[in-house]
């Protein structure tokens, strides 16, 4: 950080400001997290000066011996971690692993079904405004009014629409996703199953939630969500699968340039964290404190859509309150809490207001709190719902749990 000072004084200004918020702030955003600090050095190590176009063994640059290695062990203990014979890790991002199975798997035009944003769905499903969706006919799924997915309505849509690829996972849904059940109905239509587990991908390779391995033609991830690792994405299949569609070929030279070979070796430490016994623990936590929070957040009154969670999410239902997500959003940052407006089932307002927002335990609990803590949380956002006026009793809430649980880094 010195070094950083030295050279470049308003850069670690910002980032010294950064490590303060997040230590003074609740963080419930559900797509964050807190890496150990040895994944943290891996991201800064000079691995990065590397360039590594290719694949190990067979890479386009000299000098890729060392950086050959980091890269089979990612691909080794990830093979590990998530039962899969084939494995990419070199996606920059989760968006660019859906962009890398979409080029090998699909033609413009194909048809494809995808969970629709506004029902929890991920952009590259299938938005307008994503290439997924500018490319490719998209025919949408959704939610019921309960806010759990329909998997006869999936179904009838499927034998409808003959889609070639059906897309199951979501960023904003709390319930178990049945893989099972989605390829079967891929099978009867004779359309391809791709999972994307980017939110749960933790919970997934812990086994505190079913995988999709045994069930999806390929699955996708990020790795930087309840899986605790670097911001990156990734590719799994079989070796049939993998050869049949070539993702390799489509992430490199397809869709991608050089690896990040410093963000696949933060990757690797990441899978070697969580192939240790205390990860399920942690995952287990996660879910623990993803109940008790909802649960405390009911018990005062506070709606969550589908009545719950099985995962490290939910979504809170504020249609009623005269509070929109936006709104609610900057409530409880005032209160320095984090969190982000997210469109409930059926939502009245636009996508830039909504009427709720997501909150998630993968952060809190990495930061060491626990179910009674997560109490306190749903108190300080019940003072928020209730009023602004309540934020000096909210904050104090806050400060006496960040002060207690201070930030690893
Ligand atoms: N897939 C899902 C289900 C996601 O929730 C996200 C991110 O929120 C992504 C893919 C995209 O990941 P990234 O932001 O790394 O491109």
């Amino acid at each position: 950080f010195e070094e950083i000072q030295t050279v470049d004084s308003e850069i670690a200004s910002a980032i010294r400001q950064e490590i303060d918020r997040q230590n003074s702030h609740i963080e419930l955003i559900a797509s964050e997290n807190w890496v150990s600090k040895a994944v943290m050095a891996a991201m800064g190590s000079p691995l990065t000066n590397k360039y590594a176009e290719g694949y190990p063994g067979k890479r386009y640059y000299g000098g890729c011996e060392c950086v050959d290695v980091v890269e089979e062990l990612a691909k080794k203990r990830a093979c590990e971690l998530f039962g899969c014979e084939y494995v990419n890790v070199q996606p920059h991002s989760g968006a660019q692993a859906n962009m890398a199975v979409f080029f090998a798997m699909l033609k413009p035009g194909d048809t494809v079904m995808g969970m629709n944003l506004a029902h929890g769905g991920h952009l590259s499903h299938g938005s307008p405004a994503n290439f997924s969706g500018a490319y490719f006919n998209i025919v949408p799924y959704g939610v019921n009014d309960e806010g759990v997915i329909d998997y006869e309505e999936v179904r009838r849509i499927a034998l409808e629409a003959k889609p070639k690829l059906i897309v199951a996972g979501a960023s904003a849904y709390a319930r178990i996703i049945d893989f099972k059940r989605f390829r079967e109905i891929a099978d009867e239509v004779g359309a391809y199953l791709m999972v994307d587990i980017a939110h749960i991908a933790g919970l997934v390779a812990a086994g505190v939630h079913p995988s999709p391995i045994p069930y999806a033609h390929v699955t996708t991830t990020t790795t930087h969500k309840t899986l605790r690792g670097p911001r990156g994405g990734m590719i799994m299949s079989s070796n049939e699968v993998a050869k049949q569609f070539n993702f390799n070929k489509a992430v490199f030279p397809g869709i991608q340039g050089g690896p990040l070979m410093h963000v696949i070796a933060a990757k690797a430490v990441c899978f070697k964290e969580a192939l240790q016994p205390e990860y399920k623990v942690y995952q287990e936590n996660i879910v623990k404190n993803a109940k008790a929070l909802c649960a405390g957040l009911m018990n005062r009154g506070i709606n969550i859509v589908s009545g719950g969670t099985d995962n490290h999410l939910m979504l809170v239902d504020l249609r009623g309150t005269g509070i929109t997500g936006k709104a609610m959003e900057k409530l409880l940052d005032d209160a320095n809490i984090t969190c982000n407006k997210n469109a409930v089932p059926n939502d009245p307002e636009s996508p830039f207001v909504t009427s709720g927002v997501r909150l998630g335990t993968a952060a809190v609990t990495s930061r060491g709190m626990n179910e009674q803590d997560m109490d306190k949380i749903a108190e300080a956002i019940s003072l928020m719902v209730k009023s602004a006026d309540n934020k000096a009793a909210a904050m104090a809430i806050v400060k006496e749990l960040t002060d207690k649980y201070p930030l690893n880094a």
